[in-house]
């Protein structure tokens, strides 16, 4: 079968892809069609927490299929507040709610946060982000989403949005009116390429966000659930969110995303939010399976010490090859910049040497496999990767 050929007759046309059909995945490896093996340090964008096809999550999945898939919101069902239990125990959130996706947890944030303006704030509405941030693609997140590249196509975008520069309190400051509800940040930049604020900004925003008396959201849909080598990013910063966003690890591959929030900003009364599939008893139940299992096994110590040693390997081949120039991360979630914009090329070139990689940006890779990646699978990684540097 050309798969590539009937995708280009059959779907709208969105994606750029990379040229290879993935048809099974065991671990941190998958298999395409013509049965050749690749170590996947996509992870799915960040989100095969437990690698490809986990026991423990096949079994949920398995389980829960036979015993109850769907039922709607109108009735309680044990593994959504399972899954609640689970995120509210380790987490310094008190509530959560359920979506589907990540934008629809981002959006239902922003939404939050206006019932919170309505109620205590005289009417604020408007939401501060960054530039480079990255908070999903609905038309109001591409308005949250300070880039002008996905903002100028779906342009007039909706009001409510003040892009502001990244990584400066100043500017928040600067941005802040008697309108404004909330900030929205995302920890540690993903789809921007890895970009780590200084140590001290979120501290400094979480600051100014008490001093207006304004809401704190930390979009944490690519930084939670161990990503970055502790459950949550915001306990790496000494910050605590009054709003915080989940999604892509959180179902180490089944769609889920999640709401949470402080007592205080929990603002929503009963039929202000909802959603017909968002919190379904399936997509708990793989939800509650994963945050068990990471939070069991202590996966974020891991991925401390598997982030570390990534970072280890990718500052030799820093040393030995001029092109490559600088790595950045926080537990596994990595990227690696080159001098020149060759990312695409060694995309491809990694591909046929059975390793995938994500080109972030077009000098930028960037590195998420899934979290229980063993140190010897991450120097085959590297090994593959130098084999393909060497090659240029
Ligand atoms: C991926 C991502 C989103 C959007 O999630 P989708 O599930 O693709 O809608 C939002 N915010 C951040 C930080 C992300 O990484």
């Amino acid at each position: 079968m050309n798969w590539p050929e009937i995708e280009e007759r059959l779907y709208l046309r969105t994606f750029r892809r990379v040229p290879v059909t993935l048809v099974r995945g065991e671990g941190v490896r998958v298999w395409d069609d013509h049965g050749k093996e690749y170590i996947d340090c996509v992870g799915g964008w960040a989100v095969n927490t437990l690698g490809h096809c986990h026991p423990v999550l096949v079994e949920a999945i398995e389980r829960q299929a036979r015993t109850l898939i769907h039922t709607s919101n109108q009735f309680y069902t044990v593994p959504q507040l399972e899954l609640a239990r689970v995120l509210i125990e380790n987490s310094c959130l008190d509530r959560v709610f359920f979506a589907n996706s990540g934008v629809e947890a981002t959006e239902g944030a922003v939404k939050l946060a206006r019932r919170y303006g309505k109620l205590h704030l005289g009417g604020a509405y408007e939401v501060i982000t960054v530039g480079h941030s990255f908070h999903g693609r609905t038309i109001a997140m591409t308005a949250a989403t300070a880039q002008s590249k996905y903002q100028e196509l779906y342009a007039p975008l909706p009001v409510g949005f003040t892009n502001v520069e990244w990584n400066d309190v100043e500017a928040i400051k600067a941005g802040t009116t008697s309108l404004t509800c909330a900030v929205m940040l995302e920890p540690i930049q993903g789809e921007a390429g890895v970009r780590i604020p200084d140590e001290d900004y979120l501290r400094k925003v979480r600051d100014w966000c008490d001093e207006k008396g304004i809401l704190f959201i930390l979009d944490e849909i690519q930084t939670g659930v161990a990503r970055t080598g502790t459950l949550f990013a915001y306990e790496q910063f000494g910050v605590k969110p009054d709003i915080m966003t989940l999604a892509k690890g959180l179902g180490s591959g089944v769609p889920i995303g999640a709401i949470l929030a402080t007592e205080k900003a929990s603002a929503f009364q009963p039929g202000d939010h909802g959603g017909t599939f968002g919190g379904n008893p399936l997509a708990c139940a793989a939800g509650h399976a994963v945050m068990t299992y990471v939070v069991q096994h202590d996966l974020a110590s891991s991925v401390k010490r598997a982030g570390e040693h990534f970072m280890q390997q990718l500052d030799g081949i820093i040393a030995d090859f001029d092109v490559a120039v600088e790595a950045r991360g926080r537990g596994l979630l990595i990227a690696l910049d080159f001098k020149e914009d060759i990312a695409d090329e060694l995309t491809l070139r990694c591909l046929n040497g059975g390793l995938l990689v994500n080109r972030v940006r077009p000098n930028t890779l960037r590195f998420m496999p899934p979290l229980i990646i063993s140190n010897g699978e991450i120097d085959e990684a590297i090994r593959i990767l130098r084999t393909v540097l060497s090659s240029l």
